[in-house]
């Protein structure tokens, strides 16, 4: 099953502007919080304009995918606070086997 934030980012992976009304068809009413999830998590840069597809009545916002962070500028700007919570991990980007986030899916523990 694909995630709603992949969904997203395949919608958004054309580089044209997308409204929000596209994101609320393909069943993602949170389509602002999983688009913040994506800047912050898979280093994505979004930019948001107002829909100038439509005419909405009131104000409706479209999304499209400049490009992404190289993952060494990822660490120094996005959340290196909450990532940096074993040494393993600021080198290698996994964790300790002793860091409680280990468990956390991501890739499978090296040490
Ligand atoms: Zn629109």
């Amino acid at each position: 099953m694909i995630g709603q934030r992949e969904t997203i980012k395949q919608v958004l992976e054309d580089g044209q502007y997308h409204c929000g009304t596209e994101f609320q068809k393909l069943f993602i009413p949170e389509y602002r919080t999983r688009i913040n999830e994506l800047r912050k998590n898979a280093g994505l840069i979004i930019e948001k304009r107002r829909c100038q597809q439509h005419k909405h009545k009131g104000v409706m916002q479209e999304w499209k995918l400049v490009g992404q962070k190289e993952r060494s500028q990822m660490n120094t700007t996005a959340g290196l606070s909450d990532k940096a919570c074993c040494a393993s991990y600021i080198i290698f980007q996994i964790h300790e086997r002793a860091c409680q986030k280990a468990t956390a899916p991501a890739k499978p523990t090296l040490f």
